[in-house]
């Protein structure tokens, strides 16, 4: 029987389970010094390096329950250097960043945060001669070493791989760092907010008025809430994932675009692009395209059942890359949004940016290529 759902929520205990639904019904601090909006893996990031930095009294607030969003959908990949031949050197330095926090931040929660330590290799043909110009932590495998190291697969190609990527269960990191914050209200939402001169006063939820010394919002998309004008374009790409059984091949490491091997055997494939595809239903077409490539890929794997399968929304601006920036002509408010394909991990070093920013006043260097103004230059 396939579940449809992410597999994420069923591997945490009970415990892990309750803390994503932290502070529902609850009386939230109606005057934090900083309050969060959003309790995906940003949120939940920000508010954590904003409270370790210690800014003062924090209370994030969520909608639904913590991970609701693109995050409980998330494959979970930790992995910035395959992004060098897509993404420019200033992002790929942020995601570099990112991945050195997340080792620390599971080094430093008590019971860690679940992440685990993978190689990456991304199978391709070579017509450029891109194998004589990679950098030096990269290396060329020729289709017969990538045949030795991944011995079910049908495809006769050669290809990348990086050492030294990670993975995370994201439901599970973000109940970890959920964990160390002191005021979480779930089933919450910001609905409006009153500006006065250059200052949000209030934000006014589903559980009443609050008065932040400072707000962050980090609601996927940027937040549409009455009385905030926030003209930054965004949009969302929808992506479906599954899972299947325990497979008979076992794979080493991610095998891009083939699958990443989880824990007990199972292959977690998928991450499609579904432009345009705005239901948020699964598609057993998609489900269907992701297993017939896996099992052309692994002829080993063909009569492998899907366990789970589900889809969520990628939130985007126009460029693909986010927002980290202050909210244009408000002074107490911050904004980072439009993730797309590397909010997981992108989350701790952008919540450390704005920690940093918030503490000191001014942008950091790394959140400067992150505007939310750019996009008027460049229409
Ligand atoms: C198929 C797929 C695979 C992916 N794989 C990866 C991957 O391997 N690695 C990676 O790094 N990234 C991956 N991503 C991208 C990643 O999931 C997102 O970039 C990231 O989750 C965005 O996090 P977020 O916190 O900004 O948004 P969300 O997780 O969407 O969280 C925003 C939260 O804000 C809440 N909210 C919104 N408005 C309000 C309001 N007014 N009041 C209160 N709460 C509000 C929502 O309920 C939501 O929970 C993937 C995405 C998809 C779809």
């Amino acid at each position: 029987m396939t579940v449809t759902g992410a597999i994420w929520r069923e591997q945490l205990t009970t415990e892990q389970r309750a803390l994503l639904g932290r502070g529902a019904g609850e009386i939230i601090d109606s005057r934090p010094d900083i309050l969060v909006v959003g309790g995906g893996m940003l949120g939940v990031a920000t508010a954590a390096a904003v409270h370790d930095a210690g800014l003062g009294t924090v209370q994030l607030i969520e909608a639904g329950r913590l991970g609701s969003g693109a995050t409980g959908g998330a494959t979970g990949l930790l992995i910035p250097e395959p992004h060098q031949w897509s993404d420019p050197e200033t992002f790929i330095d942020l995601e570099r960043a990112s991945l050195e926090r997340w080792r620390y931040l599971d080094q430093v929660t008590p019971g860690g945060l679940g992440l685990v330590e993978l190689d990456w290799i991304g199978l391709a043909p070579d017509p450029t001669g891109q194998a004589a110009r990679l950098p030096s932590h990269i290396r060329w495998l020729t289709a017969a070493q990538v045949a030795a190291l991944v011995p079910g697969l049908a495809w006769r190609l050669g290809g990348t791989l990086i050492r030294h990527q990670a993975r995370l269960n994201p439901l599970r990191a973000l109940a970890g760092l959920a964990e160390g914050l002191p005021a979480i209200g779930t089933a919450v939402a910001a609905l409006a907010a009153t500006v006065r001169g250059e200052r949000i006063e209030t934000v006014i939820t589903s559980a009443g008025r609050i008065h932040p010394g400072v707000v962050v919002f980090a609601t996927g998309q940027p937040p549409v809430l009455d009385g905030l004008h926030l003209d930054v374009p965004s949009d969302r790409v929808k992506g479906h994932l599954l899972v299947t059984d325990p497979a008979p091949v076992l794979l080493p490491c991610t095998v891009a675009p083939v699958a990443t091997p989880l824990e007990d055997g199972r292959l977690l494939a998928g991450g499609t692009f579904d432009y345009g595809d705005e239901s948020p239903q699964v598609r057993e077409e998609v489900i269907e395209l992701i297993m017939a490539s896996l099992r052309a890929a692994l002829p080993g794997a063909r009569r492998l059942g899907v366990s789970h399968q589900w889809c969520c929304f990628r939130p985007r601006h126009p460029d693909g890359r986010p927002v980290i920036d202050r909210v244009p002509g408000i002074g107490n408010a911050w904004l980072t949004s439009g993730h797309f394909r590397t909010g997981i991990l992108n989350a701790p070093a952008t919540g450390l940016a704005i920690a940093r920013w918030i503490s000191a006043g001014r942008p950091p260097p790394e959140a400067g290529a992150w505007s939310a103004t750019r996009f008027a230059r460049s229409r």
